[in-house]
């Protein structure tokens, strides 16, 4: 079989070519968004039962191929081919539950509903797939001499610059991270800390860091490890691929995917499209791109039936991780949409800390973003777009345990706009047989 290749090209087909280990991010003709483009030819040699066999073969507890087990580099054909196994800086990412959340869909009226864990995995957020791949394409190109540059950087809300700090101290690679002042949770920022990234924290927004770290990147003083970077997308994508594997190799009816930039809705299309374009399922799902109602921009443009989205200045919301008024990745996002007969909701503040806290008492732990999905998911169902019988898959994009302001600011009835129905306080008492006896439920 010939050695399956890829390299960028420009999203909206102009011409040109350039190899993965080049640092460019955006398309010389037209300055639009890159992506990247596989040997489909080549892939295709491999009938899609031998690989259904060989990714079912690599997800198994005696694989021990280097770098396995890994939810990425186990797919590695297909995300990044022709990065040498001595270049991959892998944390064990990926392979994720697939949670059925049996309660939470008899509660919500949905026949079948899986919850996959993302936020399970090394920095506990689905960021961990992008960066395993971007890193350790930057760590082949800095050791092929080809590339140059003072840092890896990037703009975050918090979850991909604690990703980029892991991936980037595991490779012995400088990272950068701008913040948002005050906008990211105490959970977030320690860990760029922790890992010796050097952190700037800006007197501005998520969009006014994005400004200024592109223009490092344009400077050539910097490599750029926002999702604008396709190299993000290539990682993230195989969590479409995973939830097919762990459906016995179907695609569900929905897929629900809270969103803030949009790369992340862009990436499950692109893991879909391919395993059903190798014949690994028979179809596409239908997409949910579900945002927050205070960072709306996407929820808008498709309420209006734009085509484009127009940049709004995004609202404080729990789900600070998508709190984005001018998403990098909305094209792709359109494009997934269309293909995937995909809607967008949106969820208010009142609505994801409620999902979050039925979701809880279930013995989920979802975080704010996870609530958005969930919120939306259950919206969907209450308005019928989602039918009783479809199985749906909402995915879970980051650790709870991040977010334990949220949840605690939940149960002291302190959230801004929240009414907490379901809050539950802990109970002081002295310290008494009888008393304890008399708290203890009936
Ligand atoms: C990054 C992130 C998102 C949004 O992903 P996009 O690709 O920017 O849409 C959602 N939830 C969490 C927890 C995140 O870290
Ligand atoms: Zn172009």
């Amino acid at each position: 079989m010939p050695k399956p290749t890829a390299h960028f090209r420009c999203f909206r087909g102009c011409a040109g070519a350039w190899p993965l280990t080049q640092a460019i991010y955006r398309c010389p003709t037209c300055d639009g968004l890159l992506e990247v483009a596989h040997d489909r030819a080549a892939l295709a040699q491999t009938s899609a039962d031998e690989w259904r066999a060989r990714f079912d073969a690599r997800w198994s507890p005696t694989a021990r191929e280097i770098p396995m087990p890994s939810g990425v580099w186990s797919k590695r054909e297909w995300v990044a081919p022709e990065v040498p196994d001595d270049c991959i800086v892998s944390t064990g990412e990926g392979m994720t539950a697939l949670y059925p959340a049996k309660l939470l869909a008899k509660q919500s009226g949905i026949r079948e509903l899986y919850v996959k864990q993302c936020g399970t995995t090394h920095t506990g957020s689905f960021k961990d797939l992008g960066m395993t791949v971007l890193v350790s394409v930057v760590n082949q190109a800095v050791r092929q001499g080809s590339l140059k540059v003072r840092a890896i950087a990037c703009a975050s809300t918090g979850d991909t610059s604690a990703a980029l700090a892991a991936y980037g101290a595991a490779a012995g690679l400088p990272v950068v991270v701008l913040l948002p002042r005050g906008m990211v949770s105490v959970g977030q920022l320690v860990q760029p800390l922790a890992h010796g990234a050097r952190v700037l924290a800006l007197d501005t927004d998520f969009d006014g860091c994005m400004r200024i770290v592109r223009e490092l990147a344009a400077r050539g003083l910097v490599y750029l490890a926002n999702s604008m970077n396709p190299l993000r997308i290539e990682g993230q994508k195989t969590v479409a691929i995973e939830i097919a594997q762990q459906l016995g190799w179907q695609a569900p009816d929905w897929v629900v995917i809270p969103s803030g930039n949009l790369g992340n809705a862009a990436a499950l299309y692109a893991g879909f499209a391919m395993a059903r374009d190798l014949g690994l399922v028979d179809r596409l799902p239908r997409l949910c791109v579900a945002q927050a109602a205070n960072a709306d921009p996407m929820y808008r443009a498709f309420m209006k039936g734009q085509t484009e989205v127009t940049p709004v200045v995004a609202k404080a919301t729990q789900a600070s991780a998508i709190r984005i008024g001018n998403p990098v990745s909305a094209p792709r996002a359109m494009a997934a949409l269309k293909a995937m007969n995909g809607v967008v909701e949106e969820a208010t503040e009142q609505e994801l800390a409620d999902a979050c806290a039925k979701a809880d008492r279930t013995g989920l732990y979802a975080c704010p973003h996870t609530g958005v999905g969930l919120a939306c998911a259950m919206k969907l169902r209450a308005r019928g777009v989602i039918a009783e019988s479809e199985r749906v898959v909402v995915v879970s994009t980051a650790s709870a345990l991040k977010f334990t302001e949220f949840k605690l600011g939940y149960h002291e009835k302190k959230l801004p706009e929240v009414d907490s129905t379901l809050a539950n306080e802990p109970i002081a008492l002295p310290a008494d047989v009888e008393t304890v006896v008399q708290h203890l439920p009936p």
